[in-house]
């Protein structure tokens, strides 16, 4: 198996810093919210499907909707920052704050985080402003993951798992 050379931005977070993290920004500490950040934490890039499994693993039963709800009072807060490449579904992430950018490859759908080459957004310059005052520029690098590129290629494409 290749090693991916990527190291993905992935914490294991105390149940004390998630609940410092939800003080921090005045919400109200409860179980579903402590399990659903520290999920996002040591998951990057999860989507909401991955998410429920999770948290149902760690609180047990609690609904589609309550995690979503979830997702959304941490993504308003700026605790999880979500992203859409266009035809996935919305992943969610806790590396927030920063101008990252994502390569995602086009056979198996990875997500890797990579730093904007400029370190603060708007990381372009756009030919011509039309009198916007242009507050970021949304890049997503499109190609092939290094697993895809040495994968034979009169074999069907690894599904998602077996690229990672
Ligand atoms: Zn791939
Ligand atoms: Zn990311
Ligand atoms: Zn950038």
């Amino acid at each position: 198996m290749i090693q991916s050379r990527f190291v993905p931005y992935s914490v294991e977070m105390s149940s004390t810093d998630v609940e410092a993290q939800l003080r921090s920004v005045s919400l109200r500490v409860t179980r579903p919210r402590l399990a659903v950040l520290a999920a996002v934490h040591k998951h990057p890039h999860v989507d909401t499907e991955a998410v429920l499994d999770l948290v149902r693993a760690d609180v047990g039963a609690v609904s589609h909707q309550a995690v979503y709800d979830v997702l959304r009072a941490l993504t308003n807060v700026g605790l999880v920052r979500r992203i859409q490449p266009a035809g996935a579904t919305a992943r969610y992430e806790a590396r927030v704050g920063d101008n990252h950018h994502h390569l995602v490859c086009r056979s198996c759908g990875a997500i890797t985080d990579v730093d904007c080459a400029v370190d603060r957004a708007p990381c372009l310059t756009v030919s011509d402003d039309q009198g916007f005052v242009i507050d970021e520029a949304e890049v997503v690098y499109w190609g092939t993951c290094p697993d895809c590129v040495t994968a034979p290629t009169n074999q069907p494409v690894p599904d998602r798992k077996e690229c990672r």
